[in-house]
């Protein structure tokens, strides 16, 4: 991928090629990266940043959008690398980045401990002194470079966003959606929202998305994956299909295999909507390029469901 504005895209290799990116800001000798993927990721982020001109005491922050494990699950493994970083995080995130028990826990549920031990490796906790707490409008220099945390609920409560004033672009984490390049078509991406657990909020996502939006964006930087323009019509897409899934919870919120309905609806929707598209892969293998996310946000959907009859 190329390098513009000395933004680096970093595939951590997570899960699949192509499906969990880091990012790299070179500026001025000086180096952020944005969200890590897990431990398995370090090298190659050591590895960019090499490549970039960069040495690990160069690196002045390590930038998480959420603590989810694909974004933030090797960031005490990865601070052990850069002696002068800081871990910036959102308030509810930070927590759970200097002891990670309740997170490793959390995920063990989600996931199973074999997928854990196989898939995220040693999760290790951020010293307190490390850690930059950036509540709503937190600005951060870059050696100059201004970047702005912004909070946008609704894919998760400790989710915040990324504004470089200098591309005029978004480090979005899972908040603007997922947007694989093998569903590119002639039409541009293909963008599906995350609800995964276990804090999918459609109300907030709605609002953060819009949010997103006021600064007319001319590009978004998604963990999953990589850049995408078109904003404004991706950003539609969202907001039409955050409904649908809504719509689709509450149609089977009283079935009995409530969780297979909605594997299977939330699949029949985004196949349709491929189609749409013109993807040019099969019914098939849009399935199997979304498979897991469609298993997650039929969880998160799930949790959803439950939380809003308390
Ligand atoms: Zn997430």
């Amino acid at each position: 991928m190329s390098v513009e504005f000395g933004i680096h895209t970093i595939d951590t290799a997570f899960q699949r090629d192509h499906f969990d990116a880091a990012y790299l800001i070179a500026h001025e000798g000086r180096g952020a990266f944005i969200d890590c993927g897990t431990s398995h990721a370090v090298p190659r982020l050591l590895a960019c940043a090499a490549q970039a001109g960069l040495q690990p005491a160069d690196i002045d922050w390590l930038i998480v959008t959420h603590v989810h494990l694909d974004h933030a699950g090797g960031a005490g493994a990865l601070l052990q690398e850069l002696p002068n970083a800081r871990l910036v995080v959102h308030p509810r995130g930070a927590p759970h980045m200097i002891d990670p028990a309740r997170l490793i826990a959390g995920a063990t549920a989600v996931y199973g401990e074999a997928e854990m031990a196989r898939s995220y490796g040693t999760i290790v906790p951020v010293p307190e002194a490390r850690v930059v707490i950036a509540g709503d409008g937190h600005q951060l220099s870059l050696a100059g470079r201004a970047l702005l945390c912004v909070d946008t609920p609704g894919h998760a409560r400790h989710h915040f966003c990324v504004w470089d004033e200098t591309s005029r672009s978004w480090f979005t984490g899972d908040t603007f959606g997922l947007s694989y390049r093998e569903l590119d078509s002639e039409r541009g991406p293909f963008i599906v929202p995350t609800s995964s657990p276990v804090q999918f909020e459609p109300e907030a996502l709605h609002a953060s998305i819009d949010r997103l939006m006021t600064r007319a964006p001319k590009a978004m930087y998604l963990t999953h994956y990589g850049r995408v323009q078109d904003v404004a019509r991706l950003a539609g897409d969202l907001h039409e299909q955050i409904d649908e899934m809504v719509g689709i919870a509450r149609q089977y919120e009283k079935a009995d295999d409530r969780h297979d309905a909605l594997v299977s609806a939330l699949g029949a929707l985004y196949v349709a909507r491929a189609r749409r598209h013109e993807c040019a892969l099969d019914d098939a293998g849009v399935l199997r390029v979304l498979a897991m996310d469609i298993e997650l946000n039929a969880q998160g959907l799930v949790c959803w469901l439950e939380r809003d009859k308390r």
